[in-house]
């Protein structure tokens, strides 16, 4: 009944222009918002338990009674991480037809991570979007031209979603190259620019030398970003830089900054957060369980990223609490400016580098407009290091042909540092990829 009521306020709410509607869902007292969370919460293990093969043998295989699962804590230790998407396959998760599907790649091996949703989903993902998008001054009468790249990538079709909602103009350039996106989307005129950070990047060095033309602002979303970079973007364009937070599998962003820049604002109506592991600070593990799925629900997810909940209240005045900003990722898999990047991909990069070891290291820096991945080698031969840069380019333009294009569009650096043998290996299991770059927090949270 809970649920029913809030789906009503939500949608009703959107008739209204969207500060009547932002004050609508604000007037939602927390308990309500709580008991919401709660009904949705049961309604999802119920159906999970009744429909995925996956969680019902889970289920099964732990005794746990699903008609006696309340809330997130009755499961125990129990989560669902990326690992048994990939070893289970998205199938074993569907609790419904699904209409559409997307792709994650990269994390810690090869195999991407599919997953599954409905057209009614992809409706609803774009109403919540386009209450972040209105809160950041998205009009009707704006004109965003989106870079995202639409290859099997959630973001591009969530975001169409939100901007069909707002009623704005809106193209889709594709992750092109910069200079070619710079002289074909002048012409549509944009005040508004969605695209990847590092792409941004690139995008704004291109236009410090060019010129820029006015707009209201850029968004992000996909990989971290310094805070660092974000300044210089917004110097060029004279206009703030916002980010999303999101996930594939959570169906793109589950918070979105506000013009404070001071975390994300987190959608609490769809999905339910929970902090894994905190210190003594808060932080540890973002968790969650969508809330709304009929398709391929998630109880638990892992996400692998570090951050912490902010209950206090916003500056802005946001009815939605927010998530702090991302401090790491748990796993190793680094998002930068190559891509999506763990551990399996330096070791195909190294496979034909002959004078290369075993024993080697990436690290991820930044000289704050552009990421510099530096793959440190040990190796008998230290005068081999152009050799072995030289193998390892030739294999990123052969195996890896998005990295390669990030590559060519100057999206980050790759280096090769040849290092003597046993020197990278100071504790008993090597770090293979180290993510060194400073995620200045322009306020601490
Ligand atoms: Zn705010």
């Amino acid at each position: 009944m809970y649920a029913k009521l809030i789906e009503y306020a939500e949608r009703a709410s959107f008739r209204f222009p969207p500060e009547r509607a932002r004050r609508m869902l604000g007037m939602m007292p927390d308990a309500l918002l709580k008991r919401m969370q709660a009904a949705r919460f049961r309604q999802t293990v119920r159906l999970v338990a009744e429909r995925s093969p996956f969680y019902r043998e889970e289920f099964r295989r732990r005794g746990i009674d699903a008609r006696a699962v309340r809330r997130p804590e009755d499961l125990g230790d129990f989560y669902t991480t990326g690992e048994d998407l990939r070893r289970c396959g998205a199938e074993a998760f569907l609790t419904g037809r699904p209409d559409t599907a997307f792709e994650t790649t990269g994390t810690t091996s090869p195999v991407p991570k599919r997953v599954f949703f409905s057209n009614r989903e992809l409706r609803d993902v774009g109403r919540s979007g386009a209450i972040g998008l209105r809160n950041l001054g998205l009009r009707r009468g704006d004109r965003v031209i989106s870079a995202f790249d639409s290859s099997f990538w959630v973001s591009p079709a969530t975001a169409r979603e939100s901007f069909r909602y707002i009623g704005c103009f809106h193209a889709e350039a594709g992750k092109i190259e910069p200079a070619e996106f710079y002289e074909r989307a002048r012409a549509y005129k944009p005040n508004v620019i969605f695209g990847e950070p590092s792409w941004l990047v690139r995008l704004s060095e291109l236009v410090q030398a060019r010129g820029a033309w006015p707009v209201k602002f850029l968004f992000s979303g996909g990989e971290n970003m310094t805070e660092q970079a974000r300044s210089r973007v917004e110097s060029v364009w004279r206009a703030p830089l916002y980010m999303s937070y999101g996930q594939t599998e959570a169906f793109g962003a589950m918070g979105v900054e506000c013009a404070e820049q001071d975390g994300y604002h987190r959608n609490d109506l769809n999905y339910f957060f929970e902090v894994r592991g905190a210190d003594g600070d808060g932080y540890g593990e973002l968790v969650y369980t969508t809330l709304d799925r009929d398709v391929m629900p998630l109880l638990r997810y892992r996400s692998t990223d570090v951050t912490r909940m902010v209950e206090e209240p916003c500056r802005c005045g946001f009815f939605l609490n927010r998530i702090g900003k991302i401090r790491a990722r748990c796993d190793e898999m680094v998002v930068c400016g190559m891509g999506n990047v763990g551990p399996w991909v330096f070791a195909e990069l190294l496979r034909g580098a002959s004078a290369a070891s075993a024993e080697w290291q990436a690290v991820v820096t930044s000289d704050g407009r552009r990421d510099l991945v530096e793959l440190r080698v040990e190796t008998q031969d230290l005068a081999a290091q152009h050799s072995i840069e030289a193998a390892v380019l030739a294999a990123l333009r052969e195996r890896f042909p998005d990295f390669w294009k990030n590559h060519e569009m100057r999206l980050y650096d790759l280096r090769v540092a040849a290092c003597p043998p046993r020197s990278l290996r100071t504790e008993r299991k090597l770090r293979r990829v180290v993510d060194e770059r400073q995620m200045l927090l322009r306020r601490a949270i």
